[in-house]
């Protein structure tokens, strides 16, 4: 079994496949196709990121797909500053779409297609600087619900943090998107009755991240699952933030967790090997794709004051 990268629809994409040369390979692999068929269909959408996207994507794949309820495709973009007429993307093959990707403009007919997916009921989850990219571009800003960066201010829409117990709006003037240093967190939980929230904690320490504020946008946030204190004493707001939320847009199912910036290597990347991080970004996957979360809490999820990190997903 090796991936490889082939032409559909004029972009491209990588996908297992199987290189059966023997019986018993072949064997291994009709179990592969068989369980394959029964797994949540996923496209990563990734190529151009001002992170490190080379990493990230993998680290995404194997997060999904070592959970046995994830197959994972992938859409690599043409790199910055390429013609991108050509990156078309079919989405009606997958039940999952996950953006990690933050770069050039897409050709409209992709863009009028992710759309239309949300729109429809399609799942999809956004991931780290995804809420980045494209601040001119309305629906996306709807559909992310918060967004940072390239030139965000107050015409993107209003700040939205969490305060006596509500999320509020606020459009006052000012940036949008912000982090201080990265240091480590603790996440707090909000709406605990969602099926992505069952059985996790009320609080949890992430690792080593940067927490996200001054986020601000025009989307309708639907629940906030968990938000952090972004400390000024950190370089932050002072605002409780929400980090980890869906999002109201069409009969879409949208997740948008905000945590899980990239290290510079597989084994240098703290924050994605949160525990806290992985598991939040697999029930909110799986949500995002059914509508049900059906995964056990495991024994390792970190607690209150304690991290823990999963360093072993390759
Ligand atoms: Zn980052």
């Amino acid at each position: 079994m090796k991936k490889t990268i082939y032409l559909l629809n004029d972009i491209h994409m990588k996908r297992r496949h199987c290189s059966c040369l023997l019986l018993v390979v072949l064997l291994a692999c009709s179990c592969f196709v068989h369980a394959q068929s029964d797994s949540i269909k996923t496209l990563i959408i990734t190529g151009q990121n001002n992170h490190n996207w080379q990493v990230s994507h993998l680290v995404l794949e194997k997060i999904l797909e070592n959970s046995g309820l994830f197959s994972v495709d992938f859409a690599i973009s043409p790199e910055k500053g390429q013609d991108m007429s050509n990156y078309i993307i079919d989405f009606k093959p997958y039940q999952l779409v996950v953006v990690d990707y933050n770069g050039d403009s897409w050709p409209e007919e992709t863009n009028q297609r992710l759309v239309e997916y949300v729109q429809n009921g399609g799942g999809i989850v956004f991931f780290h600087a995804a809420d980045n990219a494209f601040p001119k571009w309305k629906e996306y800003n709807e559909m992310i619900a918060l967004g940072g960066w390239n030139g965000r201010n107050e015409t993107s829409g209003p700040y939205q943090y969490w305060e006596n117990n509500k999320l509020i709006q606020n459009p006052e003037p000012g940036i949008g998107g912000h982090h201080g240093a990265p240091h480590e967190f603790v996440l707090n939980a909000r709406d605990k009755k969602h099926p992505i929230m069952k059985g996790l904690p009320a609080q949890w320490k992430h690792a080593q991240d940067e927490l996200y504020s001054l986020m601000r946008g025009p989307g309708k946030i639907k629940s906030v699952l968990y938000t952090a204190f972004s400390d000024k004493e950190k370089g932050g707001s002072g605002r409780e933030e929400p980090l980890i939320f869906t999002v109201k847009y069409g009969k879409g199912r949208i997740f948008h967790t905000m945590i899980g910036h990239v290290g510079p290597t597989l084994q240098e990347n703290a924050a994605m090997q949160c525990t806290g991080f992985q598991v939040t970004l697999l029930r909110g996957s799986e949500w995002a794709a059914t509508g049900k979360v059906t995964q056990a809490v495991p024994d390792d999820f970190p607690t209150a004051d304690r991290m823990s990190l999963r360093t072993d997903y390759f």
